[in-house]
């Protein structure tokens, strides 16, 4: 049995870098001291690297965590009696559609079964029902990657046709940003929203966002003013000190969180944001490699709109739940099912960050499986499992190279 502390593999928080836990780990500093000011401002500036968004957008880094950050878009953006539209692939959709429901707007919920996505045509649709009944949609909201269920959007033609209909699009990136392909300004997206403890690197407490220019004027155009510790109006100086290398406050930060921060955005930036995105799709093309030889079929309907951040996978016949408790006995924690509908037939492997450059980490991860899969009575060969693993691996390097 081994002695090494427990691998967090599930789809976040995530195991960090020694730097980011070095970081984080240092005495806290005081929201105004100098390095802490660089820091906040360097993470500013690093976001919108990452983000690849316009100079006109804000970032937004904010004590909370993916769901505030969902929040503090939903009360900025939407006014009771708006209309919105959600493009709805799982738990942490609908957990969209429930604030916008809370803040007064009339829901169009686009829903498919577990694991699908919802076509770009249908979001047409929904414009020119709103259309043919005189309304136009303020915000159509999708979910990047849904970590209910590993199924993964294309933003890009969804923003397009926000746009094309004088509506603002919202990505939730919470298990997406850092790792799948997004690009803020190109595609013409208003808010591109995540957390630090996926694949950003960090431990969890910090909600993070950047909002268009077409974003934050919606804000500014309101009747009525947001919550205000949600408020754009009452961060947005703070972040603009904070970038100018000033001292500024409203509220409290995590300063030590945002320590961190600073670090893994700079781990991002000088692994290259493409280059990080592509080693994200490597590790998760090798682990399903693994997954085919262990027998264990994926959620999400299509190859393509299979996450790379993380796996969810249907229990083998005469296989349930007590699997993730089995697979934790070989030192290895993975996550069970979320999706309310399909809940007890599947689980979870995170695979995002710091873990997906340490071929080891991965390896452990398989073994552990195979181990859960053999000990529920499946019959497994874990060594040809991560064969297959390291073999798609250098396949991968090599063209990728
Ligand atoms: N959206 C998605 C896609 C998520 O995966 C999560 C968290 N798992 C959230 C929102 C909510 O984030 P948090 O748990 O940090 O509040």
């Amino acid at each position: 049995m081994t002695s090494l502390k427990p691998l967090l593999m599930i789809p976040g928080p995530i195991e960090v870098s020694p730097a980011v836990r070095e970081a984080f780990a240092a005495p806290p500093p005081g929201h105004l001291e100098p390095r802490l000011v660089e820091a906040f401002g360097a993470s500013l500036e690093r976001m919108r690297r990452v983000w690849k968004s316009s100079a006109a957008a804000q970032p937004f880094v904010v004590p909370g965590s993916g769901t505030t950050a969902m929040e503090m878009t939903v009360a900025n953006l939407i006014e009771p009696g708006d209309a919105a539209i959600v493009v709805n692939t799982g738990y942490f959709s609908d957990r969209m559609v429930e604030m916008l429901r809370r803040a007064g707007a009339e829901v169009v919920d686009l829903g498919v079964v577990p694991g699908d996505v919802p076509t770009v045509s249908r979001a047409e649709g929904a414009f020119a029902d709103l259309e043919r009944a005189g309304r136009r949609a303020k915000a159509l909201f999708a979910t990047h990657v849904d970590t209910s269920t590993a199924a993964r959007v294309d933003p890009r033609p969804l923003a397009a046709a926000a746009r094309a209909h004088g509506c603002l699009s919202v990505f939730d990136g919470v298990c997406a940003t850092g790792a799948e392909p997004f690009e803020m300004e190109a595609w013409g997206a208003d808010v591109y929203l995540t957390a630090s403890q996926k694949a950003i690197g960090a431990p969890p407490g910090l909600a993070l966002l950047v909002a268009s220019e077409a974003a934050l004027a919606a804000r500014d155009r309101r009747a009525q003013a947001p919550p205000l510790a949600w408020d754009f109006h009452s961060w947005k100086p703070v972040m603009e000190a904070y970038e100018a290398r000033k001292p500024a406050y409203f509220a409290t930060p995590p300063t030590n969180l945002v320590m961190a921060l600073a670090v893994s955005l700079r781990e991002i930036l000088e692994e290259g944001v493409e280059a990080r995105w592509a080693a994200h799709a490597r590790a998760a093309r090798a682990m399903s490699a693994a997954w085919e030889v262990l027998g264990l079929s994926h959620v999400p309907t299509r190859v393509e709109q299979r996450a790379t951040t993380l796996s969810a996978l249907r229990y083998p016949a005469r296989v349930d739940a007590s699997l993730v408790g089995r697979i934790a006995e070989r030192g290895v924690v993975v996550a069970g099912g979320l999706h309310p509908r399909i809940r007890a037939e599947y689980f979870r492997v995170g695979h995002m960050g710091y873990a997906i450059g340490r071929t080891d980490l991965l390896m452990r991860t398989i073994e552990a499986v195979a181990f859960g899969l053999a000990a529920s009575g499946v019959a497994v060969d874990g060594s040809r499992a991560v064969r297959a693993f390291l073999e798609t691996l250098q396949a991968e390097s090599v063209r990728g190279a």
